[in-house]
């Protein structure tokens, strides 16, 4: 063992997580650099230490290390734990923590379109998918996997001559489970490896007031389990906002496109709106004489949260030919 850091934070192996973390807040404090000009490699040494003891996965590894007396030489605990960072890294006799079980099965993605008056108000929907399910009739053959010899466990051995790291993962072909399902010699139906698609719907409520990129987990609605009947992974919803004519949402605001007459504009005039064409949610609002059409109107708040709706105003330009006395008088009109 080439640093003791239970030395280095003096302390005792037994000491408690609590224990640890004051023992090295009054050593940091005495060493730090700003108070104590020599403290610096000493301090460095502290905050090693303290890394790996306060954290359950490498004190524990450290503690069994230490135990058995072992030593790495002058690697640096930190630079081990980093190097295997995201899998789960063995010492030879780290066996017992990393136990076979199965990964959790692919959770399924489903699309769930909303109109931005779902969106305001909540909706119940219906939503059809095929999920992962087991063949009935093959519903007991199985073959051990090749991949991991029936483990669920791959082991790759990395390191030098120094010190050996064993990294383990679950094995992908069988997902961790060891076992392969099979279709049985003439089954009846028409599945794949023993399982078959089936079709299936499901109803979610679009909760009220939802954010445009909502994502909701429905529990065990999913494929079912490669190795466990009945047993079932979740299914993802994603609620896609659908484009609606003339409404726009920005943030918690709707913007409503309105289409007005020249002569409205010219003389300024009142309009009555029913949003969403739901006779609840009628409002009026002005037009003033030579409305500024860059201008947006606010028709009221609400509904949505603590937004407002606004309307935007677009002229209205009739596609009809004009006979030669109206275009003349038109022409008077908009000489300036
Ligand atoms: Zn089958
Ligand atoms: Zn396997």
């Amino acid at each position: 063992m080439s640093k003791d850091y239970y030395n280095i934070l003096d302390v005792s192996p037994q000491a408690t997580d609590e224990e640890i973390k004051k023992a090295f807040r009054t050593l940091s404090l005495q060493y730090h650099p700003d108070k104590n000009p020599n403290g610096a490699e000493r301090f460095k040494e502290i905050n090693e230490a303290y890394q790996t003891l306060s954290n359950p996965q490498k004190k524990r590894v450290y503690d069994m290390q230490r135990n058995s007396g072992g030593g790495f030489g002058n690697s640096s605990w930190n630079d081990i734990f980093t190097s295997t960072e995201g899998m789960f890294s063995g010492f030879g006799f780290a066996e017992d923590m990393f136990e076979r079980r199965e990964q959790p099965i692919q959770p399924l993605e489903v699309q769930v379109f909303a109109s931005i008056y779902d969106a305001i108000f909540g909706a119940k929907k219906q939503v059809s998918y095929k999920r992962r399910t087991w063949c009935s009739s093959c519903a007991n053959t199985h073959s051990r996997c090749n991949t991991c010899g029936g483990s669920g466990i791959i082991v790759q051995v990395k390191g030098n001559d120094y010190f050996r790291v064993e990294e383990r993962t679950h094995c992908y072909t069988c997902k961790g489970t060891g076992s392969i399902k099979q279709k049985t010699e003439n089954c009846p139906t028409n599945c794949q490896d023993g399982f078959i698609l089936e079709d299936t719907t499901l109803t979610f409520e679009i909760p009220k007031g939802i954010d445009k990129t909502g994502m909701y987990r429905m529990r065990h609605a999913g494929h079912e389990s490669p190795s466990k009947r009945g047993q079932r992974g979740d299914v993802i919803v994603k609620i896609v906002e659908q484009a609606e004519e003339n409404y726009e949402r920005v943030g918690n605001d709707i913007v409503v496109t309105q289409h007005i007459r020249y002569i409205d504009l010219v003389t300024g005039t009142k309009k009555t709106i029913s949003l969403f064409d739901d006779p609840n949610l009628t409002y009026e609002y002005k037009i003033n004489k030579w409305f500024d059409t860059d201008e947006l109107i606010k028709i009221c708040d609400g509904p949505f949260m603590s937004g407002k709706t606004y309307a935007r105003i677009k002229l209205y330009i009739p596609k009809q030919e004009l006979n030669e006395e109206q275009l003349e008088t038109l022409k008077r009109i908009c000489e300036d």
